[in-house]
């Protein structure tokens, strides 16, 4: 959106004074994040058919955005990103910043690759370091509003506090009653319960059960029920909604990926290290 905001900045400003119609531009913006925003492809065909009728005299800027932007808007439109489990990311910003994080770590580019190697491989194992923390201090924390809300009983110290948190949001919302309609979204983008799957809890005198939470959000995912593809009677005072089925595979899925790429990157990392470690004492020979 920045290079959007960047480019449509001149078709805004007066050509004689220079001066920017800030509150034109700022309208613009807000228009095309709408279209950005639809939840279905028609919507966003409708959307951007009056973005296109009402900014119809700025030529350029709708060739620019036809250009750069439109063709691949299945990337970053709603309609087609809430279609894949994102858990909320929705841009590339945090991608970008880790990059950045992992440049400064390496302080120069011009290092042997040897040395270069060797730094990622640390920086991953501080990461790693880091987030284990993070999960081993969230089991043990009790966020106050989480904590004296009897539908966590059961997910405080197993379920990521974020998650709870976007669901004591949502709950609050339904008993107030300005929820009607779930789209089920949530549970597709974030996997976890939807407005219809916590109906139940409302009333805030059960607790939920944290399978109803995928395995993304489990702070101990090896103790995800994935077996469960029949729950006990006792196991269905919640109804679910949101695709048992396609959870299940997904978390089966998620194993057998993690379980293959780590296998597969081990052995290639492994390789590596002995093509440089079999370089260096080479060197070291003829030296
Ligand atoms: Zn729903």
């Amino acid at each position: 959106m920045k290079s959007v905001e960047a480019k449509s900045l001149a078709s805004f400003t007066d050509s004689t004074t220079g001066v920017v119609n800030r509150a034109k531009h700022s309208d613009f913006l807000v228009a095309f994040r709408d279209c950005v925003e639809q939840k279905t492809p028609t919507d966003f065909k409708n959307k951007l058919q009056l973005f296109r009728q009402t900014y119809h005299k700025y030529g350029d800027l709708l060739a620019f955005l036809d250009r750069e932007w439109l063709p691949y808007a299945e990337y970053f439109c709603r309609y087609s990103t809430n279609q894949f489990l994102n858990c909320g990311e929705n841009t590339t910003s945090p991608i970008e910043g880790l990059h950045a994080q992992l440049k400064s770590y390496l302080v120069t580019s011009k290092i042997p690759v040897n040395d270069t190697f060797q730094r990622i491989v640390h920086y991953i194992d501080q990461q790693q370091i880091l987030v284990r923390k993070r999960i081993d201090d969230e089991k043990l924390s009790r966020p106050v509003s989480l904590a004296h809300n009897f539908v966590f009983k059961d997910c405080l110290g197993t379920v990521a506090s974020r998650a709870l948190f976007h669901v004591r949001d949502e709950i609050d919302l339904l008993s107030k009653g300005t929820r009607f309609v779930c789209d089920h979204i949530i549970r597709t983008t974030h996997d976890i319960p939807c407005d219809c799957e916590l109906k139940p809890f409302t009333n805030k005198l059960v607790s939920i059960d944290p399978s109803l939470f995928g395995p993304i959000w489990w702070l101990n995912p090896t103790e995800y029920p994935r077996q469960q593809s029949n729950p006990p009677d006792s196991h269905t005072t919640v109804p679910h909604v949101g695709e048992p089925q396609r959870r299940e595979d997904m978390a089966k899925e998620q194993k057998t990926k993690g379980a293959s790429t780590k296998a597969a990157e081990t052995k290639e990392m492994r390789a590596i290290r002995l093509a440089l470690k079999m370089k260096a004492d080479k060197r070291e020979r003829e030296e």
